[in-house]
């Protein structure tokens, strides 16, 4: 499949207003186990992702998703920002306009590993990666039905976050505390991956 100028404009602008809308419920989550900012985080950095948008949509693939990352690490702040960085960062690095299921998981395989490295975080510790993880696995497996599968497996795996208790980030500071709430940047991986959904299914 060739991702195109007109089909990287779509996922551009599909996966940041998607964050944006939800930028109050972001913050909501985040106010129950961090410090309520993750959605204004996320807001400034996909809003500066939309008035760049054109400049960007008109790069290459890699170097579209390089310029979404840099952007993000300038202007998202807090933990998130750096993570969301390094992982847009590093599927720039490998990807080109021509792409398959095959070179997509292995690229979002190696971003997972990159946020894990950069976060000192991993699987189970109640963050972004509890949802970019089984995202991988379902790209990895591949089949019928690939977005709708995307989209059911990121927001299970968001809601699977609410019974841990987190070990990485902000929330792990309330220990046990931090049980019982969703957590905000597997949310917002979630919100993500509903959007690129979206633009898979043609419907963005
Ligand atoms: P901050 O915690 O600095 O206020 P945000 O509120 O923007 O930053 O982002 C919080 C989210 O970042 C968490 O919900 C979690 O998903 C993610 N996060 C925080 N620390 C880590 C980490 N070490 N590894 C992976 N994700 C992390
Ligand atoms: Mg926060």
């Amino acid at each position: 499949m060739r991702v195109d100028h007109a089909i990287r404009t779509r996922l551009l602008i599909s996966v940041s207003q998607r964050v944006i809308a939800n930028a109050e419920e972001l913050t909501a989550l985040d106010r129950a186990i961090g410090d309520g900012d993750h959605g204004i985080n996320m807001r400034r950095g996909f809003e500066a992702v939309l008035t760049d948008v054109e400049t960007l949509s008109a790069k290459t693939l890699g170097d579209a998703l390089k310029g979404v990352g840099t952007t993000l690490v300038m202007k998202v702040g807090g933990a998130s920002g750096p993570l969301y960085g390094t992982l847009f960062m590093a599927l720039g690095k490998s990807l080109t306009e021509e792409i398959t299921r095959e070179a997509v998981a292995d690229a979002f395989g190696q971003a997972i590993e990159a946020v894990k490295l950069r976060g000192k975080s991993d699987v189970g510790h109640k963050t972004m990666l509890d949802v970019l993880a089984p995202v991988h696995a379902v790209i990895c497996a591949g089949g019928d039905d690939l977005p709708a599968r995307l989209r059911a497996t990121a927001q299970a795996a968001a809601q699977s976050t609410i019974p841990m208790k987190a070990i990485r980030g902000r929330a792990s500071f309330l220990g046990e505390r931090s049980v019982g709430h969703m957590d905000p940047g597997a949310r917002s991986s979630a919100l993500i991956i509903d959007a690129v959904a979206d633009v898979m299914e043609g419907t963005a």
